[in-house]
């Protein structure tokens, strides 16, 4: 995002504010509600309005953990930090169920089931389910397919569940206290003093004490310093019209080692999507969320393969844009040359997993100086 010198000359009128959260998605809110809880005045911005980046786009699974295989992620990052991110997670979760318990929030306590499309992918799952049990984690392996759908095996996570994610980040801001400032582009961040940082939007000039980014895909057209580290991606979906014969499925279904995803909507339609893997030179590095006809064209495909009893009509096809980072894990920090200036980014289509946890961080590293642990940006330099 750009704006041109006719849109915003510096000359737009001066806001001092104290907390200033860019991004009013999942994350960005999550955070205004864990600096009000220090006892900031927190306001968010947005080059957009509310949660309409990825936030309202996604397939709203609440799942447990990353998305590499748990054996790989302690090959990747050591066990210790598999632990650490784990349980980041399961924080994650919890204040979650307490945003939906409190907001009213729609969500299905389906659980999670990965699903093993070959039998080269059971046998990975069958060694995640063995490293997770024996790091006494709640699930249950399946050794054959327990949706009868042709697959090859299966891991269950009982806990997990299916959300509205458009509604959670409605209450999650109501519950912040935060205002909101909306179709407010920010372009360029200066901190000329310690206690001070100059935020130039389209609207406003802002002084604020803290700054904290949220902008995750969209980081990179920001500041430099986020090139190289993420990496807008693109991610599809469809839904089918709504069906006569109740859910399909009773669980947040994904396989291909996460490439594909499926679940039944609240109003009795079912969503799929991913659908990517074959069409990654098309989908990576864009902040486009427009529709592609070779994905869409999968997904449907997988539809008609996998769920063949459904004659349904595809009703509404939508995309939104992940951040993925370069190691997968999300991004915690502040900006070189610029303390008062944080950021929670790179989520890595897993913002449900892990941004609660990861704002809180962020949070606690601007205001009290706390390392934020394996998520600490500091990682890449
Ligand atoms: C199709 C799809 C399916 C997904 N499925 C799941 C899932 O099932 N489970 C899961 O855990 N995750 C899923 N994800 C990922 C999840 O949606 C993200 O991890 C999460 O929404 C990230 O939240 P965020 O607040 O960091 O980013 P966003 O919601 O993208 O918010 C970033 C905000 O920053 C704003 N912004 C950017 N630049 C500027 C600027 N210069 N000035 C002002 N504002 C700016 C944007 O307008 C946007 O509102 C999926 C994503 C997609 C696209």
């Amino acid at each position: 995002m750009t704006v041109s010198i006719w849109q915003a000359d510096g000359a737009q009128p001066q806001q001092d504010v104290d907390f200033l959260v860019v991004g009013a998605g999942l994350v960005g809110c999550s955070a205004a509600w864990f600096a009000a809880q220090a006892g900031r005045q927190v306001t968010i911005t947005d080059a957009r309005d509310l949660a309409l980046g990825a936030s309202s786009r996604n397939a709203g699974f609440m799942i447990t953990g990353l998305d590499t295989y748990y054996h790989h992620a302690v090959e990747q990052y050591g066990l210790a930090t598999v632990r650490e991110l784990w349980g980041l997670s399961r924080t994650t979760h919890r204040y979650l169920r307490e945003f939906i318990r409190t907001g009213g929030v729609q969500v299905d306590d389906c659980g999670s089931t990965l699903l093993a499309e070959t039998e080269a992918e059971a046998r990975e799952l069958e060694q995640a389910a063995r490293a997770m049990e024996s790091d006494g984690h709640t699930i249950v392996y399946h050794s054959r397919d327990p949706l009868n759908r042709g697959y090859c095996a299966a891991i269950e996570q009982p806990q997990d569940a299916a959300v509205q994610p458009y509604q959670l980040v409605q209450a999650i801001f109501r519950q912040s206290g935060a205002g909101l400032i909306p179709n407010n582009e920010v372009y360029r961040i200066e901190q000329d003093r310690p206690d001070a940082v100059t935020v130039y939007t389209r609207q406003f000039v802002f002084r604020a004490r803290h700054v904290l980014l949220c902008t995750n895909a969209y980081s990179p057209a920001l500041d430099p310093y986020f090139v190289g580290k993420v990496i807008p991606t693109r991610a599809q979906c469809l839904v089918t019209a709504p069906l006569t014969d109740g859910p399909v499925l009773n669980t947040c279904g994904y396989s291909d080692y996460g490439y594909m995803y499926y679940r039944d909507t609240f109003d009795g339609r079912l969503l799929i999507g991913g659908g990517r893997k074959q069409s990654k030179w098309l989908e990576g590095s864009t902040t486009d969320d427009r529709i592609t006809d070779p994905v869409q064209q999968r997904l449907e495909q997988y539809l008609r393969a996998r769920f063949p009893e459904i004659d349904a009509p595809v009703d509404q096809r939508w995309a939104g844009i992940m951040g993925f980072s370069v190691d997968k894990l999300p991004l915690v920090g502040t900006l070189p040359g610029k303390p008062n200036v944080g950021f929670a980014v790179g989520f890595t289509g897993h913002g449900l997993a892990m941004g609660a946890g990861s704002a809180e961080r962020a949070v606690e590293l601007l205001l009290k100086g706390t390392d934020p642990g394996a998520i600490n940006a500091a990682r890449l330099h």
